[in-house]
């Protein structure tokens, strides 16, 4: 769990990110749409004010002729046939001197109480016929040119197609929008977005999209933010994996250790002599889930490398004490019981005092506990160490050198440190066999071992051949498969139970 938040934040922060990133992009869109819908509503409306315009510019052509029947036809005519007009007026000191309407009829309740703006909303309860009108007006001369425009035309022009967005004509403080009529902008109702018209004095006001829009992300972008969806999950992933590569095995470990699934084995070291059960040596296994088990070849180098191996290695002699006491009874004389301890361990400062606790929990104070130092890992054998198991040797605790042979740093060690005994490499006793040669390494090893007069257990018998070998050669302790495998607890007891006699061949 421990590296799982890491992924999980990275995978949120990327989502947020992309999701961020893609709702501003969306509202830059939104805005500039807005915006563009705003002008096209402006040029709409300029071309209902230009036409409103070319009709000012014939009606006062008109104006200057009086109103007669000729002028009031051309008047209407000219309404008639500008698409968006509705009327137009001409008027004389107030008062309406034409009108394009028959009978010089005016749509305008009080027309002389119209401010003289060039451009006027006119809400529905200010005209004849309860319609809301756009007054477009000119002062010429004496005369004031009225031009109106209907609602439907400005509503027209409003109604651009953009969803959310609606926009409404803003002339003087009154507005009129797609739908409803003319009003009064009141302080509280302002709009965030304005276009303003150049030509004509009026704007198009409207709301700019909010920043933050669900419906919106979700309409435009919801491939967008699926596909980050997916990306962020799988970038989650990936960076979890990537973590838990290495730190994985050491959380397992630790979950294993704690949980006593670290279990001791004991693979049984034979006297060839005299073909008894000599002691045992105690190799960790990890017991998993399906009733297997983990090799210690698979976890031990991991345990090394996180420093798990010291917890790892307290645990199991916890274990390998509750265990031996358990069958203290059984137990011959003098049976010895190693354990491996690497490097790391062995130089830590209380490892002289977790030994002697160790040797004083066996209910058996005759028990032969050994040390097996491996001599596979390079060993810093220094005053610390050659004290640590100098002082170790003084307390009744029997020193190995495992894997004779295999390590660099040649016999120093062996001038150095108190060796009780040297455990000659499996790989060597492995190359015997019936042809002649192969035993000519192990026969220099051999004879180095016997030259220092150390005691010899030979590790990894496997064959009748191996075995031979090693009695010829007088190696008196044996260990391998073709005696014994390691074995759980239960078995051992089997095993002592059983008293074996190992038939030795000396030929
Ligand atoms: P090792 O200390 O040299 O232990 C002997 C290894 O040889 C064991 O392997 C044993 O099962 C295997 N073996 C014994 N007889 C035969 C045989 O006849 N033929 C063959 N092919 N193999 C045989 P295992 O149990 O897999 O342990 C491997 C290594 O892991 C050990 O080598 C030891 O270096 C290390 N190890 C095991 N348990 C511990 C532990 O508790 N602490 C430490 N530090 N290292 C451990
Ligand atoms: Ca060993
Ligand atoms: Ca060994």
């Amino acid at each position: 769990m421990r590296n799982a938040l890491m992924p999980v934040l990275v995978a949120v922060a990327m989502f947020m990110l992309g999701v961020f990133i893609l709702n501003t992009q969306l509202w830059y869109s939104a805005r500039a749409d807005s915006l563009a819908g705003a002008r096209y509503a402006i040029k709409n409306m300029n071309v209902i004010l230009d036409e409103a315009h070319r009709a000012t510019l014939s009606a006062m052509d008109i104006a200057q002729r009086g109103c007669g029947l000729e002028e009031q036809y051309r008047l209407g005519t000219e309404a008639a046939l500008q698409p968006h007009l509705r009327t137009i007026m001409i008027l004389k000191q107030d008062t309406v001197q034409c009108s394009s309407l028959p009978g010089n009829r005016v749509l305008l309740v009080n027309v002389t109480a119209l401010s003289n703006a060039p451009l006027l909303l006119v809400p529905a309860d200010s005209t004849v016929n309860g319609l809301p009108v756009l007054i477009y007006q000119t002062n010429f001369a004496d005369s004031r040119i009225v031009v109106s425009i209907s609602d439907r035309h400005i509503r027209d022009a409003l109604n651009i197609p953009l969803k959310d967005i609606s926009y409404v004509l803003k002339v003087g403080n009154n507005v009129i929008g797609v739908s409803g009529g003319v009003s009064a902008l009141g302080n509280t109702q302002q709009f965030s977005g304005r276009a303003v018209a150049t030509n004509y004095p009026y704007s198009i006001e409207y709301n700019i999209p909010p920043m933050i829009s669900l419906p919106r992300l979700i309409n435009k972008g919801g491939g967008i933010v699926l596909f980050l969806l997916l990306t962020s999950c799988v970038a989650g992933c990936i960076l979890y994996k990537y973590l838990n590569k290495n730190t994985l095995p050491d959380e397992a470990l630790r979950r294993a250790i704690a949980r006593n699934e670290i279990v001791p084995f004991y693979q049984p070291v034979v006297n060839g002599k005299e073909g008894t059960l000599r002691g045992v040596e105690v190799l960790a296994r990890w017991k998993v889930a399906d009733g297997g088990y983990i090799s210690p070849a698979v976890f031990i180098p991991v345990a090394e490398k996180t420093g798990m191996i010291v917890p790892l290695t307290q645990n199991l002699m916890a274990q390998v004490v509750k265990n031996m006491n358990s069958i203290a009874s059984k137990l011959p004389e003098g049976f010895h019981v190693g354990i491996n301890f690497s490097a790391s361990h062995i130089t830590s400062p209380t490892f002289v005092e977790e030994c002697l606790s160790y040797k004083r929990s066996f209910s058996r104070q005759d028990l032969n506990l050994v040390i097996e130092v491996t001599e596979r890992e390079p060993l810093d054998v220094d005053e610390h160490l050659v004290n640590t198991l100098n002082v170790l040797h003084n307390n009744g605790f029997t020193i190995a050198l495992d894997d004779f042979g295999t390590g660099y740093s040649g016999l120093s060690y062996l001038q150095d440190l108190h060796i009780d005994y040297i455990k000659i490499d499996q790989s060597f006793v492995a190359r015997v066999n019936a042809h002649e040669d192969s035993t000519r390494i192990l026969d220099s090893v051999l004879d180095l071992a016997r030259k220092l007069s150390i005691s010899i257990v030979a590790e990894g018998v496997e064959t009748k051949e191996q075995l031979d070998y090693l009695n010829r050669n007088n190696i008196t302790f044996l260990q391998g498969y073709y005696f014994f495998k390691p074995v759980p607890l239960p078995e051992l007891v089997k095993i002592l139970l059983s008293k074996p006699k190992v038939k030795v061949v000396v030929e």
